[in-house]
């Protein structure tokens, strides 16, 4: 056959294989975008499970007219420009595959406004080229993304797609993980035309707690342990399973500088904190870790769902010990006031 460039449609096909697994795989990468622009509203519609329609609307920056073409293209992104920048990045996004993948394996448009502009302009790519078509569009300042027909034209993607109420499933669980770390955005998510989900901007405490109530149900709310220290460069907060409570959670959200990881060392060390303190076994809970981005490594996995701490024991220790003493004083706390 010979040596070849894989034409850009096919080299986007073959990228999109790691980062659109499913309907999930494409509203996050979606949103996070929304996030990434600074938007304070983001609202998601879907139909049929997202193998159907996947649109977001969101009011950030939006993308100007000139670089709506860009935006589509891959390794084209506004957010990284050298290698340094990837040392520390605090964005989602940075490899600019996303929107080139989800638009390689669906029908994808994209129509933005930015608060410069007067118009909105619409744009798609198509074919083996993946040329980008440019038109007029009414829109306010903000961007929308509409994805239909995903997975049409790689139909062995499409077949491993499972049913619209799974599939469904896995974008509300997606939801509920950003929401709870993104207290500040207004979301909804419709499905089939009604809205399932209204999580409104939540300001101060109060509205936080109506959201985690929201998201990990009123036994875990009501009585959970809120956790917040700071030690040099590292923030924990959150809240924790109240140790007198005897239900098993399934509430189990580590956070890093605002992305969703899942990691070993952060259930060890709740284990840990709670072997010495309390009864439970499998606390839940929902932590954010801040740390100085240059601590940790972001640039694992595509879909950077793990994270690498230069650091590790030190972060496991520091967590181990912000738990124990939040422990100590429930503990303290409830000799005095025996609640339960
Ligand atoms: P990445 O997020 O890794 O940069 P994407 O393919 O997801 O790559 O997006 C490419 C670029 O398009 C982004 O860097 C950003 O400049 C722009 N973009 C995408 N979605 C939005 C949005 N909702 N609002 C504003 N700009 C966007
Ligand atoms: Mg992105």
């Amino acid at each position: 056959m010979g040596i070849q460039i894989l034409p850009p449609q096919l080299a986007n096909q073959i990228a999109a294989g790691e980062v659109v697994e499913r309907p999930a795989s494409v509203v996050k990468e979606l949103v996070e975008n929304s996030l990434d622009a600074g938007a304070s509203r983001v609202d998601i519609e879907i139909d049929k499970g997202g193998s159907k329609l996947i649109k977001i609307r969101d009011n950030g920056s939006g993308i100007t007219k000139d670089e709506l073409a860009l935006a589509l293209s891959r390794h084209a992104t506004s957010k990284l420009h050298t290698l340094d920048d990837l040392e520390a990045i605090l964005s989602f996004g940075f490899r600019g595959e996303a929107l080139a993948s989800i638009s390689s394996v669906s029908r994808l448009t994209l129509t933005s406004r930015t608060a410069e502009q007067t118009e909105a302009w619409q744009a798609y790519a198509e074919g083996i080229d993946m040329a980008v078509k440019v038109m007029p569009a009414a829109h306010p300042v903000g961007s929308t993304i509409e994805v239909v027909d995903l997975f049409f034209n790689t139909p062995a993607r499409r077949r491993f797609l499972k049913s619209d109420k799974t599939e469904f499933t896995h974008i509300d669980e997606w939801l509920k993980r950003i929401a709870l770390v993104r207290g500040d955005i207004h979301f909804t998510l419709t499905h089939n035309g009604k809205m399932v989900r209204n999580y409104r901007p939540a300001v101060n405490e109060a509205q936080y707690l109506q959201r985690l109530t929201q998201v990990c149900g009123r036994p875990f709310a009501e009585q959970a342990l809120k956790i917040e220290c700071q030690h040099d460069d590292l923030r924990l907060s959150g809240y924790l399973q109240s140790p007198w409570s005897n239900n098993v959670s399934d509430t189990h959200y580590f956070y890093v500088n605002g992305r969703l990881i899942r990691d070993r060392l952060v259930n060890h060390a709740v284990r840990q904190a709670f072997a010495q303190k309390a009864q439970l076994e499998q606390p839940g809970y929902v932590l954010m870790l801040d740390i100085d981005p240059y601590q940790v490594d972001v640039n694992v996995h595509p879909a950077k769902h793990e994270v690498r701490f230069h650091q590790a024991r030190y972060v496991h220790d520091y967590i181990l010990q912000a738990l124990q003493s939040a422990l100590e004083e429930a503990g303290e706390l409830n000799v005095k006031h025996p609640s339960s």
